[in-house]
């Protein structure tokens, strides 16, 4: 197949990389000059584990190319994915200017008939909108179909989940780009789900928001556990074997971020009170997530007290393992609530401190997670990289002028970091 990806970022560049793996011919199209001159000139302008390699072979076998020019883009292929940020307003909805820019950009290119499909987040009923709009800016006025392809990926898994799907869903109006769409997914063996528009748009913000819940589920829970002196793995261990709930999505910390949990948990929240529907259920999973956070500060204010010219170790700026993004992560909320407080901060992330340099201002970057503790009154784990199991304890309760440890990702064994002489405090346990 001939397909063309509009808009080359986390979800973008990931989609047209895996494609061109299973043999599809994909050109990358982004607005950003600077982005794709970094591509097209054998760089990464993200970190994503495993994604370079496929992005180096694809492009040497000239099955994957990256330009400026949608109308290249357009020109050159059948299908045309849209993969553009859907950023959330300041009341929690969609801002869809960027997937309306694209619809009329595509519009205006187009000469023959295209299969225009929504890979972005967008809220049930956008594809009508897009659909309009191609109608309306069309002046070739040929035929399209639109259709909603929702991603499931995982930043720092996501070559991986791309490439092994548990399930691809396809909304269509009518059955003509059924077959195309089909063929654009067999090689990756999964199961493919046919519905329609509104339902495979619903479907994404239906699972990510109760990916949130679950998550929220066990936040609350760790509460009750540190209230009653029970232990929230043991409890999450247990009920995650029941296979009816699952283990994963049950680990208790610091609450969710990243740049989809939160906003498309506000804009589901939106989109149904648009509807009608007050979804409070959801609005209580936010407020779960705030106070996380506000109970884990003072879990550390209550313990250190003053926290003004104290200095703290932050292991961790990305909002999850195994990824350089630090767009609403927990970690750097964490570091701006200790610096509002007056704490000095020493910081250190595998891949992330890049991009935590626009965010975070007077902090120290340390390039050793072993040295992170030098001279700190205590350390703090705020991203659950595996790394960090790794790291010299023993060094590290050296180097603290006071040996404590908060772990806001459970990372380490209670018994075991009391044994070595840490003052240890984790969340639910
Ligand atoms: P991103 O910000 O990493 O990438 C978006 C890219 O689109 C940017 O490079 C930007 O320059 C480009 N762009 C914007 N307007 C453009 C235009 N008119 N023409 C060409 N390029 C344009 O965003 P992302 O994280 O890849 O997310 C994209 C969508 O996928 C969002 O709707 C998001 O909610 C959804 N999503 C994201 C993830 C994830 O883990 N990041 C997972 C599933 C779904």
């Amino acid at each position: 197949m001939k397909l063309t990806i509009i808009g080359t970022g986390y979800v973008g560049l990931v989609t047209g990389t895996c494609f061109a793996e299973v043999g599809h011919q994909v050109i990358c199209v982004d607005k950003d000059a600077e982005k794709v001159k970094v591509l097209q000139s054998g760089g990464m302008p993200i970190y994503e584990p495993g994604l370079r390699e496929l992005v180096d072979k694809n492009v040497k076998a000239g099955r994957l190319s990256f330009t400026n020019s949608t109308a290249e883009g357009v020109a050159k292929s059948d299908v045309i994915f849209i993969a553009v940020p859907t950023p959330p307003m300041s009341d929690g909805s969609v801002d869809l200017s960027f997937m309306e820019g694209v619809s009329r950009e595509i519009a205006q290119n187009m000469t023959s008939y295209k299969i225009v499909v929504d890979k972005s987040t967008v809220p049930v009923n956008t594809g009508d909108k897009v659909a309009e709009t191609i109608k309306r800016y069309c002046k070739a006025k040929v035929d399209f179909d639109v259709v909603s392809n929702p991603e499931f990926l995982r930043e720092g898994f996501a070559v991986e989940d791309f490439m092994k799907p548990d399930r691809v869903v396809i909304g269509v109006r009518s059955q003509r780009p059924v077959a195309a769409m089909r063929s654009t997914y067999e090689p990756f063996n999964a199961p493919i789900i046919v519905t329609d528009i509104n339902s495979a748009e619903l479907i994404k913000h239906a699972a990510n928001s109760f990916l949130a819940l679950k998550i929220s589920y066990i936040n609350a829970i760790s509460v009750i556990c540190e209230a009653s002196g029970a232990n929230v793995q043991e409890v999450a261990n247990g009920m995650g074997m029941d296979t009816r709930i699952g283990r994963r999505f049950l680990d208790a910390g610091l609450g969710f971020g990243g740049s989809c949990f939160p906003k498309d948990l506000s804009a589901f929240i939106k989109i149904s009170e648009q509807l009608g529907y007050d979804f409070r259920l959801l609005k209580e999973v936010q407020q779960i997530n705030s106070s996380q956070m506000e109970r884990f500060v003072k879990k550390i204010t209550d313990t250190l007290w003053v926290l003004k010219d104290k200095t703290i170790g932050v292991l961790g700026l990305a909002f999850k393992q195994n990824t350089d993004d630090v767009r609403l992560s927990p970690a750097i909320d964490l570091c701006l609530h200790l610096q509002k407080e007056g704490a000095k901060l020493r910081v250190y992330d595998p891949q992330a401190m890049g991009k935590a340099r626009a965010v975070l201002k007077d902090v120290t970057f340390v390039e050793d997670m072993n040295d992170v503790a030098e001279g700190c009154d205590a350390l703090v784990v705020a991203t659950e990289w595996p790394e960090f199991k790794n790291l010299d304890l023993e060094k590290a309760r050296r180097a603290l002028t006071h040996p404590i440890l908060f772990d806001g990702r459970n990372m380490f064994d209670v018994k075991e970091m009391e044994k070595i002489g840490f003052i240890y405090k984790s969340v639910g346990r």
